[in-house]
């Protein structure tokens, strides 16, 4: 029986955040992947965790690591992975592992738990139902001009992670390609003691980021653009469809249609009453 591949996400600033389960997944694995064993070593030592073995997975080690991985697997050996800080594959290593560890035929899981990305879009308090999750922009180039210009158009809620002495740059481009006045949450240092959550437009944001130098670990959440061209009925019949498919009931869906399409209320009304 072959050993499984872990995913363990460990905590994003508060130790508090650290699970019973991964504590328990780190302690019975045979090897522990990690980017840094000093970092690694910390938490687990605060845990009271020791550790099989550590394989080093970065950037650059973790395709040489593969064979290593896959070999424990085989023998029947649990293998975890984390990453310093977050879940592991998420703008961390790990992805590639993965991908290799289902080729060869072995069990991927995970231990979940904290995350940047959901945690800052589920406290935005701009629509999460659906959302694109871009991590880090390349950092110049070309591509950076594409991605961003792509960004601009998107309709659904973006997430990005920057690095605070890259943010002043990031927001003005936003602000160039998206405008001034898109609506934008930043949030700062995470379940950390300067936790902070601030919403204003992309402009208003980068006049803070350029006043008073950011520091910290910061979470863009940038609200979409707004749809664009003229409304049809066909586009009111759809997101009728979709609320109530969603369990909503018809006025609720009704009146949420109306503020969204800032369509005439009599239109959706009529359209709703079509689609019994
Ligand atoms: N794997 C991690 C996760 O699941 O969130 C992300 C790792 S990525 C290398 C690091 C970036 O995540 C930071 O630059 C920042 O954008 C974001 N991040 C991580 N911890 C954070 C925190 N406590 N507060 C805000 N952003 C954080």
């Amino acid at each position: 029986m072959s050993g499984q591949l872990i995913l363990v996400a460990t905590p994003i600033g508060n130790l508090g955040d650290f699970s019973e389960r991964a504590r328990i997944a780190l302690h019975e694995s045979a090897a522990i992947c990690c980017e840094d064993t000093r970092r690694t070593g910390l938490l687990l030592q605060r845990f009271g965790i020791t550790a099989g073995r550590y394989i080093v997975l970065n950037e650059h080690t973790e395709v040489d690591r593969i064979p290593d991985v896959l070999r424990l697997l085989a023998e029947g050996s649990d293998v975890t992975v984390v990453s310093d800080a977050g879940s592991p594959g998420i703008s961390d290593p790990g992805e590639r592992l993965v991908r290799a560890t289902l080729d060869a035929g072995h069990q991927v899981s995970a231990v979940p738990g904290p995350s940047a990305v959901v945690m800052a879009l589920s406290i935005s308090g701009l629509p999460s139902g659906r959302f694109v999750f871009e991590g880090f922009l390349p950092r110049s180039g070309s591509g950076r001009t594409e991605r961003i210009t792509e960004l601009a158009a998107e309709q659904r809620t973006m997430v990005l992670y920057e690095a605070p002495h890259r943010l002043v740059k990031t927001l003005t481009e936003l602000s160039e390609f998206c405008g001034a006045d898109r609506q934008i949450v930043i949030a700062r240092e995470l379940t950390k003691l300067h936790e902070e959550v601030w919403r204003g437009t992309v402009g208003d944001a980068l006049g803070r980021a350029v006043q008073a130098d950011p520091i910290g670990e910061h979470v863009l959440v940038l609200a979409g653009a707004p749809q664009s061209g003229p409304v049809t009925e066909d586009d009111l019949r759809t997101a009728l469809r979709n609320r109530l498919a969603g369990g909503l009931d018809r006025k609720t869906a009704i009146a949420e249609v109306t503020a969204e399409f800032k369509a005439p209320k009599r239109t959706v009304y009529a359209l709703a009453l079509e689609l019994k």
